[in-house]
């Protein structure tokens, strides 16, 4: 049983404008025509959803990959990830494409290249003021560290009005776990994050999806557009089938590889967000004025969680 974990994501949210920091956006349900339960589209505090309106997009690895697997395992684990979305996206129409890009060195921040980074010594990121999603007056610099507790963290920075996201990276978290393929790791170790798992997990939040239950410390539980509360991830007892089994469930289990394979409820988020192209959707590129847009930095956070709590780095919203 020591080893027995629960797992929860946690959210991080920093206005760029007026409202106040880690202000947390409400979550939304949405519902098909028979009523049940489904996926979640993240939205910001203005209440846009969030998504790509250029939908080919590319993910660059960072070349230093992760210690914790042999050779060039890890760029294979994540390339067949992407292509499990654009498996799913092909059912649909093809509505977004995302392609593994040569691996470059860089760090996560507003530069508009989607950048896949493995934290092997701290889990932290450096924080640079210009490539900060945000006002830079607001920019302290340093670093930020996140939750411990975190097996990956996907940032999306976007438009709060329109919901266009316009930069988004992926950290995956070497430091508090021994990231995993199959059950095995370089690193050894017993808490086992199995990459696929994970990434796989990530790039739904990468395409703009939230988790399909509530999380108590992320804001008050919200209610969906026909008035039903939207089910707390602790509340078990509330959790379908379809919530706990999709691979955007808030959870995970330690060395739990069921989240690399897309569960229908998942399909369905991202066939609703990129429906086929029809030409009529104003599927162009912003014209991404950072100076000008209102921004904000908004993290989601693949998070395992022991019995007893860990606590963040930083104050802020972090839970299990
Ligand atoms: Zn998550």
């Amino acid at each position: 049983m020591g080893v027995r974990m629960a797992i929860a994501i946690a959210l991080l949210a920093m206005w760029a404008s007026a409202a106040p920091a880690d202000e947390v956006r409400q979550l939304k349900f949405h519902h098909n025509s028979d009523g049940a339960l489904h996926f979640v589209q993240t939205e910001t505090v203005a209440g846009a959803q969030v998504f790509w309106s250029e939908r080919s997009q590319v993910l660059i690895p960072h070349p230093a990959g992760t210690v914790h697997l042999s050779g060039d395992r890890e760029f294979e684990i994540i390339e067949r990830a992407l292509d499990a979305w654009n498996a799913a996206a092909l059912t649909c129409g093809d509505g977004i494409r995302l392609t593994l890009g040569e691996p470059e060195p860089g760090e996560v921040g507003f530069d508009r290249i989607n950048r896949i980074v493995f934290r092997d010594e701290r889990w932290c990121a450096p924080i640079d003021c210009d490539a900060f999603c945000g006002r830079r007056e607001d920019c302290r610099g340093g670093e930020v560290c996140h939750n411990p507790s975190a097996a990956g963290l996907t940032t999306l920075c976007y438009n709060v009005e329109s919901g266009e996201i316009l930069d988004a990276d992926i950290e995956l978290n070497g430091v508090s776990f021994a990231i995993s393929d199959g059950g095995l790791s370089e690193a050894g170790g017993s808490e086992l994050a199995d990459l696929a798992n994970t990434f796989t997990h990530e790039v739904g939040h990468f395409i703009g999806l939230d988790h399909t239950c509530w999380n108590p410390e992320n804001g008050p539980q919200p209610s969906d557009h026909q008035g039903n509360l939207v089910p707390d991830c602790r509340a078990t007892a509330l959790l379908t089938p379809e919530i706990r089994e999709a691979t955007m469930f808030a959870t995970q289990t330690n060395g739990e590889t069921k989240k690399a394979t897309l569960e229908q409820d998942d399909i369905d988020g991202l066939c609703r967000i990129y429906p086929a192209d029809t030409g009529g959707c104003g599927c162009t590129a912003g014209s991404g004025n950072p100076g000008s847009a209102v921004l904000l930095v908004f993290a989601l956070v693949l998070a395992v969680l022991p019995r007893s709590r860990q606590s963040a780095c930083r104050a802020g919203r972090f839970s299990d």
